[in-house]
């Protein structure tokens, strides 16, 4: 019997992206080599007071991911697993930065687990120079006033600019 060709694997690297760093992009670029697909997935509803508006984080991911030509970048709203199945995926990607990451991400994929049992949440690990790395403290960094170069894309560094003002 001729073996059926595979199915291509869909992942989704769901999200809040405010704003995508370089730890952002060293995962989205890992998984690129792995999946055939990857949907980087923002999530409309996870922050109640973002720094950058939905459509400005799809801009900034559409502008750094333009080179990947098996990713895209999407929206979505309420249960991750079911814009997961919407898009046919059979992968989570999930990033795994140190011990503190590690017992977050396993409540939220032992549930995604249950919900959903023919999905897999698969972990990935930065390079080293980024598993500090978090929008959050991007953001702070920004807000005082401190250098973000190197640690966030160049067009995310000039709308961090335009927003809080960094040098
Ligand atoms: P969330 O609000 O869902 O945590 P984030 O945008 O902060 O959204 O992160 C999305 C995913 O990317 C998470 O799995 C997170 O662990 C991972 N991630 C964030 N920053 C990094 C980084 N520097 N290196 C690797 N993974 C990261």
């Amino acid at each position: 019997m001729t073996p059926q060709p595979r199915k291509p694997i869909i992942a989704v690297y769901p999200g809040s992206f405010d704003p995508v760093t370089n730890g952002h992009l060293d995962l989205i670029e890992r998984g690129a080599q792995i999946f055939d697909q990857l949907i980087v997935a923002i999530a409309r509803n996870l922050e109640k007071d973002p720094l950058f508006a939905v459509k400005e984080r799809v801009e900034m991911l559409e502008a750094v991911t333009f080179e990947l030509k098996n990713v895209e970048v999407a929206v979505f709203d309420g249960l991750l697993m079911n814009f997961a199945r919407e898009q046919d995926a059979c992968v989570i990607l999930r990033g795994i930065r140190a011990v503190s990451d590690y017992e977050y991400e396993l409540q939220m994929a032992m549930m995604n687990r249950k919900i959903e049992p023919q999905i897999e949440t698969v972990f990935m690990l930065p390079g080293e120079a980024y598993s500090y790395l978090s929008s959050r403290l991007v953001k702070e960094l920004a807000r005082l006033g401190g250098p973000v170069k190197g640690l966030v894309p160049p067009i995310v560094e000039e709308r961090l600019r335009a927003k809080v003002g960094v040098s």
